[in-house]
């Protein structure tokens, strides 16, 4: 399905933390952006657009929910908080992306986050909740410090409802953690650390062009086949040919 661009009103804005923000955009009626559990769309600026995950599960209709953090000294990310300080509605292109899951995998499925890479994440474990989780599924939280779990107590209440789920968060500076008692180091790293073999699993990766293909690599060198991952940052930042 192509893309359509849509004016949404913005519903609400809450802070999650010190620097997230939850916005809920309410899509008109008469406008369809049925998109599936893990796309994202784009916020159209004046001068640009912006990629952003849609938070929610598909079954929700004419609703969408973002989780917006501001990057430190960067002008879009000022132009954005600036738009969600001040305008009404937003105008959005959706649905976007080729990383999603329209049925729930039959092997073990591992999903790592960076920061706010958790949103993509949350659709998709939105959308296979209902039906229960059949197979394993693992999910990775990799952020800098242990506030910025801005959705820890959610990923833990599908923890404790589902024993099939499992959620490790992990914090790469500890030293600003000093009450941090859970995993530390890079997600991508920790999470391939768990499994013996990665040779049946599948993996979608959610964060920066950098992290994401590090985790592909090594994963890919214990044995995982290169189309057992999926991201967004392949088609988003296909990494040059060598
Ligand atoms: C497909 C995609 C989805 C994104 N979804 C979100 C989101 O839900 N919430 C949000 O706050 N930002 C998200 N971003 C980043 C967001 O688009 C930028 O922060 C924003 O456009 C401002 O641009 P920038 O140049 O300042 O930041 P960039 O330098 O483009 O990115 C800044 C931060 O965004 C993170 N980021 C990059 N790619 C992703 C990704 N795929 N998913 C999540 N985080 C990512 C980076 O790790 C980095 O910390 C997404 C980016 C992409 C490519």
């Amino acid at each position: 399905m192509s893309a359509n661009s849509v004016t949404c009103s913005i519903n609400s804005i809450e802070y999650y933390n010190q620097d997230t923000r939850r916005i809920l955009l309410d899509v008109p009626p008469e406008n369809d952006i049925s998109f599936r559990a893990g796309q994202y769309l784009q916020m159209v600026l004046p001068h640009k657009k912006c990629p952003f995950s849609i938070a929610n599960s598909p079954h929700l209709k004419n609703q969408i929910e973002l989780h917006i953090r501001p990057t430190p000294d960067s002008e879009d990310s000022t132009a954005i908080e600036e738009l969600l300080d001040n305008a009404r509605e937003i105008e959005i292109e959706a649905p976007l992306g080729d990383c999603f899951m329209t049925s729930p995998p039959d092997n073990t499925l591992i999903l790592v986050a960076a920061s706010t890479g958790i949103t993509q994440m949350k659709s998709i474990i939105e959308y296979l909740e209902p039906d229960g989780f059949k197979h394993p599924v693992h999910l990775y939280w990799g952020v800098v410090c242990d506030r910025d779990l801005y959705l820890a107590s959610l990923c833990e209440s599908w923890e404790s409802k589902h024993s099939n789920f499992h959620f490790v968060p992990v914090v790469s500076e500890p030293d600003t953690s000093p009450n941090w008692a859970g995993r530390t180091g890079l997600v991508g790293v920790e999470a391939l650390n768990d499994f013996e073999d990665v040779s049946d699993v599948t993996v979608y990766v959610s964060g920066g062009p950098g992290m994401v293909y590090a985790t592909l690599d090594a994963f890919v060198e214990r044995g995982m086949p290169q189309a057992g991952m999926h991201s967004d940052i392949f088609s988003f930042a296909p990494r040059p040919k060598s």
